[in-house]
């Protein structure tokens, strides 16, 4: 397969917005409004260039698997070449269904029990330990039989949204360079095999040097533990929400990191692969989540255009204060634009987006909402009753249903009926 050439993106032609030459509309008539729609192209450009921006360093991708789930889309991943990052059992389960080996997963869970733990060990993926009761906990349990990754916590502050801050002092994950000295001890006394070292600090990391400053924290780390295969490095690469959003450099990143890890392999004697764990970076920008609008409300404050979705299906403006761009892609030729607040219509305050200038919007348009790959359908919710919308993927020019949307009998799967 040739590689792709541009990002691929929506794009406006003859009055038509188009998805690899498929008319959006069209998709929409099709499987109906509110729709998420994936383009395969744009999560295979992201990959592509990100290999390309790694090439000279054995560098792995771990798709993580939390930010989009659909098995449809793990297989796609794994077709590129992917391994995956998982944070739960079910996770774990999900990647092996899409025909992931054990050991290309990652299995780097918060706070969950040591039975979870134990499960994952016996379906053979790569278990990655973020605390030190658990740390022990495994020791006595497997000593040096199975392997075992560590989750660092350098303390690095990335920039964003400190929802999804989580390198920082008062941070529930990893485990404190501070305490490297206690880790050691445990490993030691328990002939822990350390085969990994991972890192995770933050979701937004705009600065090349910032990165190589965890990058380079991990390198020192790594010293101390002789036999490592891989350190893993997370994500937290930034991707464009509006014109204008300064993003990652991961060329930059590349660049520096090519330096930093010839440096440490001469040091440390051989060499270790690097892995990659870029959630929003690989999915964000490919997925499109259309709406229809059922009302327009005209307020003193402002005119509301109402949807017929909500933070039940996509809540990253509600729950980080996410910007997205709100695109009318029914009125493309439209001589008025005007400002508009776009909102849900879930029974409490909803909003896609204030005062955003779109093109006139009329009962029935359809409004297109960007960046709706990373942390949308995974985070959709059944909230006022309402049923989850249908998932499509663009692949080789064509629409393709991978999720239908629910339906009334899925709401009621798995009550009891009592009588009263
Ligand atoms: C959430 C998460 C990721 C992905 O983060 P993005 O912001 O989507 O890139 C990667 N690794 C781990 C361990 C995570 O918890």
């Amino acid at each position: 397969m040739e590689a792709v050439a541009h990002m691929p993106s929506l794009t406006l032609t003859d009055g038509r917005y188009l998805l690899q030459g498929v008319d959006v509309l069209d998709i929409c008539q099709e499987y109906g409004a509110p729709l998420f729609v994936y383009d395969a192209d744009n999560i295979r450009y992201k990959y592509e260039q990100m290999m390309m921006a790694f090439n000279g360093l054995p560098a792995k991708v771990k798709y993580p698997v939390k930010a989009l789930n659909n098995i449809n889309i793990l297989r796609y991943f794994k077709k590129l070449g992917a391994g995956l990052d998982t944070v739960s059992i079910q996770e774990v389960m999900l990647g092996l269904k899409a025909g992931f080996t054990p050991q290309e997963i990652i299995f780097t869970p918060n706070c969950v029990s040591f039975d979870e733990i134990k499960a994952a060990v016996s379906l053979g993926v790569v278990i990655n330990i973020d605390n030190i009761p658990m740390l022990e906990q495994f020791g006595h349990e497997y000593g040096d039989t199975v392997p075992c990754c560590i989750r660092f916590n350098p303390h690095l502050y990335g920039g964003g949204n400190n929802k999804i801050q989580v390198g920082h002092i008062d941070s529930k994950f990893g485990i404190s360079v501070y305490q490297q000295r206690h880790v050691q001890r445990i490993v030691k006394i328990n002939n822990i095999r350390v085969t990994g070292l991972h890192v995770h600090t933050g979701s937004d990391i705009l600065d090349a040097n910032v990165y190589l400053q965890g990058a380079n924290i991990m390198f020192d780390i790594a010293r101390e533990f002789p036999g490592l295969e891989f350190i893993d490095f997370g994500s937290g690469f930034k991707v464009p929400y509006k014109e204008g959003d300064v993003t990652t450099d991961l060329f930059e990143v590349g660049e520096k990191l090519r330096e930093a890890y010839a440096q440490f392999t001469q040091d440390y004697g051989k060499e270790v692969e690097l892995w990659f764990e870029p959630g929003k970076y690989l999915v964000s920008e490919c997925g499109y989540f259309f709406m229809a609008v059922n009302v327009i409300k005209p307020t003193p404050s402002a005119v509301f255009v109402g949807v017929d979705s909500g933070l039940n299906h996509f809540i990253r403006p509600m729950m980080y204060g996410g910007y997205h761009d709100l695109l009318n892609v029914s009125n493309p030729e439209s001589a008025v634009s005007r400002t508009y607040t776009v909102v849900g219509y879930i029974c409490e305050t909803d909003t896609f987006g204030w005062d955003r200038k779109m093109n006139e919007v009329r009962e029935g348009d359809i409004i297109c909402l960007r960046n709706a790959g990373a942390y949308g359908y995974t985070m959709s919710s059944n909230y006022n009753s309402r049923l989850r919308p249908a998932e499509v993927l663009i692949v080789n020019g064509e629409a393709k249903l991978i999720r239908e949307r629910e339906t009334f009998d899925d709401l009621l799967r798995g009550q009891t009926e009592l009588s009263f």
